[in-house]
């Protein structure tokens, strides 16, 4: 194994669960020390416990991600605690219920853009405020892509967000790799958490959704899509700025 991130600190949004969980994971194995993030400390401590047991380096800060005190003290948390900042997934996302247009609720709206769009925007410029000051750094968004798909209806907040976090990502990096911080998005299709779920399905409900509507015929595993976030944040990807990688067996193709 490589360790691509030995002596990098990573910050990881929404890494109590799925596939910030697994990024975290990932992140440590292969030789980072690692700051996790998220609203639930419990689920935060579990994943700082999981990547203790591989051996790995972790602590936990909770954070909204839609509050810009919390992503402040979010990163000054991940400098003051391990000296510095490197490497940042920004990872946490919601799905709202879906809704035709016309009947989504303001509340659903807002909420989706507050976590999933203004969530990025801060996460973006608090480390980006850090990192340009210290000698730079890369970071990774987690978009998806129903942002790019338009054909799912009922998904407009979701897909709204989601479409303006590969847009903000393509401006940001423009804006900022003269700094010396380089940015980019992985774009997931459906992924074997708990989100890619509809109500009520099972995961062999899924797997037989994901059978006839995925080209490759199957579900994402989180460690594919972390496979391409660690991929981007590293320095095998160096001349790889401002674009959206999307990973999706094919649907979008
Ligand atoms: P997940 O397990 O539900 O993860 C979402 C994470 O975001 C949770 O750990 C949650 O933790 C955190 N979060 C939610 N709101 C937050 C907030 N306001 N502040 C801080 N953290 C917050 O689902 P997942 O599948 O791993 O999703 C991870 C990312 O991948 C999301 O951005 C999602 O949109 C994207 N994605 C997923 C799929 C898929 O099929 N699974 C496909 C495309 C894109 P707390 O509740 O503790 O805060």
């Amino acid at each position: 194994m490589t360790a691509r991130f030995a002596g990098k600190v990573a910050l990881v949004t929404g890494a109590g669960s799925g596939i910030g969980r697994a990024s975290a994971m990932a992140f440590a194995r292969e030789g980072a020390v690692v700051v996790v993030a998220g609203r639930r400390q419990e689920a935060l401590d579990e994943t700082v416990r999981l990547i203790a047991d591989e051996g790995g380096k972790a602590s936990a800060v909770t954070a909204d991600v839609s509050q810009p005190e919390d992503v402040a003290q979010m990163v000054e948390t991940a400098v003051e605690r391990h000296g510095g900042l490197h490497v940042a997934h920004n990872n946490a996302g919601v799905f709202p219920r879906p809704a035709p247009v016309a009947d989504i609720g303001l509340d659903v709206w807002d909420q989706a853009v507050a976590v999933n769009l203004t969530g990025i925007m801060l996460s973006l410029q608090y480390e980006i405020r850090y990192m340009r000051e210290h000698g730079g750094g890369v970071i990774v968004n987690t978009a998806s892509n129903i942002g790019y798909h338009g054909r799912r209806p009922g998904m407009a907040a979701y897909a709204a967000t989601k479409a303006a976090v590969s847009t903000l990502t393509r401006v940001a990096a423009l804006d900022h790799i003269k700094d010396g911080v380089r940015i980019n998005a992985v774009s997931p299709g459906a992924t074997d958490t708990s989100m890619s779920l509809r109500p009520g399905e099972t995961e062999a409900d899924r797997a037989a959704r994901l059978a006839t509507t995925v080209p490759l015929g199957r579900v994402g595993k989180k460690d594919e899509v972390v496979a391409a976030v660690l991929w981007l944040a590293s320095d095998e990807s160096g001349f790889v700025v401002g674009q959206d990688l999307v990973a999706d067996g094919g649907v979008t193709s």
